[in-house]
């Protein structure tokens, strides 16, 4: 299938990104229609008919739905999880785990060591608890897709457009220093100090205040989630939002998807009978609902070829006050060891998130606990050479991955560096997750210096999940084309991070909702959109390439 090519007129405009755009909190959420239905009053069986039924409302479901709807298709959203009101957001982490989270944030990989896995579960997908990071798929990833995968069209030039499109709906647009917070200044110094390169992070806000608690819902509704951005225009287009809906099966006949089948929280059945059928359940639950429903299977690749970019954070202690709970927890970026696959990121948070996520029990962990107001805490990401899969079992999915020593490697890497960055800051005490929590102090790096690091030492979570209905133009290799059509059917799509085909080194949602906005208009066969506005700046990191 080749796609409808349409020219993305030029034009001159440019949107702003700078403090103002990112503080301004005008033209936030308020919606003139909520088209929203309850699976819990859905007890009976109900037939729909549309023309699009698009399953999940993420990064991937949100922009198709929109798009289309706004094209002036017939859309039906069915979103397992609930729809939340902004003003539910209490800001009280363990509750708002509890809520947005799917297994309440315990989502876990077997195979080698654990590693946590959290992924969103509501409107708006994981977007509602993500950290608001927005960075480009980067270019060499796209040239690793065109000659590993054949993705020949996926060139910068071609997705222009669509990031463009994205990034204005979202209003991504940097956080200023003085929302920055006090982690991602002593960060800073560190990394200026060595010369080393990075900048304050692009994020989808407008009128952040920098509270802190982006990972349990946005308290003032600024982050631009796509609950609120994407979901709204869809209803403002006529689509409708089916909560607490699981898809549980497709029908198919020719070779052609007829219905969507879906069990309602309520007990009851939809069927939702449509034209097109879009899945965008995430890279976990993608393949299992298409390999329940035997569709996409034919290449061997379904539920496999997981990249789940894991992380790890070391904590330091400062004698100067930092407080972690003020400013935008993930506010700065260091890519100074891009090459490598190494991306430190910022990771502060309210301190009963950062007790939860830190490792030790009892007097070790009260102990650090304890230095909480003089504490930083950075992120270290790797792009993952590792590959894990997920399959079916008793109908829920089991993750395997299991961490390669080059990826350990990597790791050992960047802590050494991010340790070598904290003393050069003014940290007196850095805590390094190896093997529990190593305490370093005053400078002294020996206990790391030639340590063999193997996936058993290290304490991993991971965010971004990835690749287990991969895109590539060879049926015998992937599970979708370049235009994210399953192989071998005619109007099933996938639409979110299940079909990025390798590690991005970067964060992933811009990407997902750039990529599913091209699907949607290719199904419209409008081509893309003219007339974006070219952001005044964006980030263009240095990252390596790891397929
Ligand atoms: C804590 C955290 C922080 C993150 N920070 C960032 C960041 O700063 N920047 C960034 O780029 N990325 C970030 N991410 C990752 C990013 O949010 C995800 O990559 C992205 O949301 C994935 O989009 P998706 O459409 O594939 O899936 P999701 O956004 O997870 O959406 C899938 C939806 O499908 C629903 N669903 C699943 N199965 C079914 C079914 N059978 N029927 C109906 N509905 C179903 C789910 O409930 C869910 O709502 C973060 C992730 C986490 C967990
Ligand atoms: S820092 Fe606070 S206001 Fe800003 S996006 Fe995060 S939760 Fe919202």
């Amino acid at each position: 299938m080749t796609l409808h090519r349409g020219t993305a007129r030029d034009t001159d405009a440019v949107r702003p990104t700078g403090a103002a755009a990112y503080t301004d909190g005008s033209g936030t959420f308020h919606p003139s229609v909520r088209r929203l239905l309850a699976g819990e009053q859905i007890r009976g069986d109900e037939t729909l008919d549309v023309d699009a039924c698009v399953i999940g409302s993420g990064a991937g479901g949100a922009p198709v739905a929109a798009e289309l709807a706004e094209g002036g298709m017939r859309v039906v959203m069915l979103e397992e999880g609930r729809w939340w009101e902004t003003d539910e957001f209490t800001a009280r982490t363990r509750s708002m785990t509890a809520r947005l989270y799917r297994d309440a944030g315990q989502v876990t990989t077997v195979g080698g060591t654990p590693i946590v896995l959290p992924l969103g579960k509501g409107v708006g997908g994981t977007t509602v608890v993500n950290s608001g990071t927005c960075f480009r798929t980067p270019a060499g990833v796209l040239e690793l897709w065109r000659e590993r995968f054949g993705l020949d069209a996926l060139t910068e030039q071609e997705l222009e457009p669509y990031f463009r499109r994205v990034e204005r709906i979202l209003n991504v647009s940097q956080v200023p220093a003085e929302l920055a917070g006090a982690n991602t200044a002593v960060v800073r110094r560190g990394a200026e100090a060595l010369g080393w390169s990075g900048d304050f992070i692009y994020r989808n806000a407008k009128g952040c205040v920098g509270s802190g608690v982006c990972n349990y819902g946005c308290p003032t509704g600024a982050k631009q989630h796509v609950g609120i951005t994407y979901v709204p225009r869809a209803w403002a287009a006529g689509a409708t939002t089916y909560t607490s809906v699981r898809a549980t099966g497709i029908e198919t006949s020719g070779g052609r998807a007829r219905a969507v089948i879906a069990r309602t929280r309520g007990g009851g059945t939809l069927r939702v009978r449509c034209g097109h059928v879009v899945v965008a359940c995430g890279a976990i639950h993608t393949p299992l609902l298409l390999s329940r429903a035997g569709i996409g299977a034919r290449s061997g690749e379904l539920g496999r070829n997981l990249a789940i970019h894991p992380a790890t954070a070391l904590r330091a202690i400062f004698e100067e006050p930092i407080g972690l709970d003020a400013g935008v927890p993930q506010s700065y970026y260091i890519d100074e060891h891009g090459e490598r696959g190494i991306m430190f990121e910022g990771a502060a948070g309210p301190p009963d998130g950062i007790a939860m996520s830190t490792p030790g029990i009892g007097a070790e962990h009260r102990e650090l606990m304890r230095h909480y107001a003089h504490l930083s805490q950075f992120g270290i990401m790797v792009s993952d050479s590792t590959r894990g899969s997920v399959s079916p079992r008793l109908g829920r999915p089991l993750i395997h991955y299991r961490l390669n020593q080059r990826d350990a490697d990597a790791f050992a890497h960047g802590i050494r560096r991010l340790t070598e960055l904290y003393w050069t800051a003014g940290a007196h005490t850095v805590m390094v997750p190896l093997g529990g929590l190593l305490t370093l102090r005053d400078g002294d790096s020996g206990p790391l210096e030639g340590r063999r690091v193997t996936a058993r030492d290290l304490q991993l979570m991971a965010f971004h999940p990835l690749g287990t209905a991969r895109a590539g133009a060879d049926p015998a290799s992937a599970v979708v084309d370049g235009d994210l059509r399953v192989h071998g059917t005619a109007n099933v799509h996938v639409a979110d991070a299940s079909a990025i085909p390798s590690s991005l080194g970067v964060n992933p949602q811009i990407t997902i909702m750039a990529l599913a906005t091209r699907l949607a208009r290719h199904l419209l066969g409008t081509g893309p959109p003219a007339g974006e506005p070219a952001p005044e700046h964006m980030a263009r990191p240095k990252v390596g390439v790891h397929s």
